[in-house]
């Protein structure tokens, strides 16, 4: 056995042949070198390729990053801007408190309203590092969140306040009961059965016998009775304190109990009792002590 691989080269057809002896060694050590070769540009070849398909995932990745940024700063424009929607609606609270507290009587809604004052801007924090952004950003809508529970509250408490302040409207007795000519005033005068002053506590309206009265507010019909000094007598009770007197009458139109609204008919002019022709007596009572109902008429 030759250790030896005999190579036999033919130039053209006319020349001879030529032969080359290759020692088997090197043969073999040039296949295995050939096959390292092929590996190890299988391998580069392989390598390149996840290179260029990294960097095409990597610039995908740049803009998606970029696009999220875009994203982050309009949602944080978004949020100032809601938050100066919500300073509004503040203001706006503000303005129809003042205006509630300036017409009602009774001082009792208070002027202060909830809600923080205007914060750091989020757009502000955009050039900050990210987790600073994040963390403005749940504080933010944690304010927002705040501010909108507080004006759900003081909206309510509104809503309260005027349902309160129609209520003592209707419980204001400004309707006259009954139209007239009003003989005697509310105050001090001379007695039309003794000699010397009393002090009338009502308004004497005098009209034609069997006229109509109406209920001045709305109320409850706290008496209906007949006494010898008032005669048949009508009280309402309006709530707040208020209450009102109807006395003479020649008939009552309601019973103790009733609820009566503004402008019901509770009974009808007369002149039961201690009277002087037909008229009504009108009174009306702050926490039971009589005052000038011309104090709460209108027009007169
Ligand atoms: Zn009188």
């Amino acid at each position: 056995m030759s250790d030896h691989f005999t190579l036999m080269i033919i130039p053209n057809r006319k020349s001879g042949v030529k032969k080359i002896s290759v020692p088997k060694a090197f043969v073999r050590n040039f296949l295995i070198a050939s096959v390292v070769v092929i590996f190890v540009t299988l391998y580069f070849v392989y390598d390149y390729a996840s290179i260029k398909r990294d960097r095409a995932e990597l610039a995908r990745l740049r803009a998606q990053t970029k696009e999220q940024a875009q994203q982050f700063r309009d949602l944080a424009v978004k949020m100032d801007e809601f938050s100066g929607r919500m300073e509004e609606l503040r203001q706006v609270d503000k303005k129809i408190r003042v205006l509630a507290y300036e017409t009602s009587k009774d001082k009792k809604l208070p002027l202060g309203i909830g809600g923080s004052d205007n914060e750091t801007k989020i757009k502000d924090l955009l050039n900050k590092d990210h987790e600073k952004l994040i963390t403005g950003m749940r504080k933010g809508i944690e304010k927002l969140n705040d501010d909108a529970s507080s004006r759900e509250k003081s909206f309510n408490e509104l809503l309260v306040f005027l349902h309160e302040q129609k209520s003592i409207l209707a419980s204001t007795p400004s309707l006259w009961p009954v139209k007239g000519w009003v003989t005697s005033e509310f105050g001090a005068r001379q007695s039309p059965f003794r000699s010397g002053v009393e002090f009338h506590k009502g308004l004497d309206i005098s009209t034609r016998f069997g006229k109509e009265i109406v209920a001045p507010a709305d109320g409850l019909v706290i008496i209906s009775a007949f006494d010898s000094q008032d005669g048949n007598f009508i009280k309402i009770d309006h709530g707040h304190g208020l209450a009102t007197g109807f006395a003479h009458l020649s008939r009552m139109a309601v019973k103790q109990g009733a609820r009566v609204k503004k402008g019901d008919i509770i009974g009808y002019v007369g002149d039961t009792g201690r009277s002087t022709g037909s008229h009504l007596h009108y009174a009306v009572f702050v926490n039971n002590v009589p005052v000038n109902p011309k104090r709460y008429l209108k027009d007169s």
